[in-house]
C-alpha cells in the first residue's frame, strides 16, 4: 500500500442542494483533524422524499467548481451513477470492493444526522464497513435513541490513531466549526431574490440557470 493510500478515506454524503461554506469548512477540517481525503458524495434522493431543486448535473457541477485549487477534497459521484435511491450501506460495500478492507474509512455524519442513524437502511452493518466521524458543534447536539447508545457505547474512540488502527467500527466526535448555514436558508434567501453572498461558493451566485431554478421554486409568499 502506498503511504497515500494508508490515509483514511472520509465520506461527506449530502444533497448539497447547493453546496455552501458550512459544508466545505467542516470537510476540510475533518481533513485535516483525520489527515484524511474527504470525498464529497452527492445522493440520488429517492422518490418519496422531497427532490432537490437543482437537477444532479447542477449540483455536481457547482460542487466541482467549489473544489478546484486544493487536493483533499474529492468530488465522488457513484451515488448518482447508481439507479435508485443511496443507501449509505451500499455505497461503503462498493467502496469496500474497491479499495479492499484494510484502509480506514471514515463516514461523516452531522450530529442531526447521526441522532437518526438508526432509522438507516441496515444501519448496523454501517459499523462493519466505517468509523463513524460525528461532526459536532455548539448548539447541534447529538440525541441518541437507546439502541443508537447500545451500539456505540464499547464503539467510542477518542484519538485519530486509535481510528488508524482499524479499517471500521469505530465512532469518533470532530469538533468542528459552528457555521449556522443550512442549504434550506440559501434556497429561501435565493427564492426570496436575495442573495446569499459569503455563504455560498461565488459560483452558486453566477451560475444563472441554478439561480432560476431557486428562484422558481419560490412559494408566493417568498416571491
Ligand atoms: P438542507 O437544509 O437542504 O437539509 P443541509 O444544508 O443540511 O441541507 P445536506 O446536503 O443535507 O445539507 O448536508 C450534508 C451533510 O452536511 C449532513 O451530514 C449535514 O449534517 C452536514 N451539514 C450541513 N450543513 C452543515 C453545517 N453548517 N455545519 C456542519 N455540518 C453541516
Amino acid at each position: 500500500m502506498s503511504p497515500q493510500n494508508n490515509r483514511p478515506l472520509a465520506i461527506l454524503g449530502g444533497t448539497f442542494d447547493p453546496v455552501h461554506l458550512g459544508h466545505l469548512r467542516v470537510a476540510w477540517e475533518a481533513a485535516e483533524f483525520l489527515n484524511a481525503d474527504v470525498h464529497m458524495m452527492p445522493a440520488n434522493v429517492p422518490p418519496h422524499r422531497s427532490q432537490p431543486v437543482a437537477s444532479a448535473g447542477q449540483r455536481v457541477a457547482i460542487l466541482r467548481a467549489a473544489l478546484q485549487g486544493q487536493d483533499r477534497l474529492l468530488l465522488d459521484e457513484r451515488e448518482l451513477k447508481r439507479d435508485g435511491p443511496s443507501y449509505t450501506v451500499d455505497t461503503l460495500i462498493e467502496l469496500r470492493k474497491e479499495i479492499g478492507p484494510e484502509r480506514a474509512v471514515v463516514l461523516l455524519v452531522g450530529a442531526d444526522a447521526f441522532s437518526g442513524l438508526a432509522s438507516w437502511h441496515r444501519w448496523q452493518a454501517l459499523f462493519e464497513l466505517a468509523h463513524i466521524g460525528v461532526l459536532t458543534r455548539a448548539g447541534h447536539e447529538v440525541t441518541e435513541s437507546p439502541e443508537l447508545a447500545e451500539q456505540t457505547r464499547n464503539r467510542r474512540a477518542v484519538s485519530v490513531a486509535e481510528l488508524r488502527q482499524s479499517a471500521a467500527g469505530l465512532v469518533i466526535d470532530i469538533r468542528v466549526s459552528a457555521l449556522e448555514i443550512s442549504a434550506t436558508h440559501i434556497r429561501n434567501e435565493l427564492a426570496a431574490g436575495r442573495e446569499p453572498r459569503y455563504l455560498v461558493p461565488a459560483e452558486v451566485l453566477a451560475d444563472r440557470t441554478l439561480l432560476a431554478a431557486y428562484r422558481a421554486n419560490a412559494s408566493p409568499h417568498e416571491r
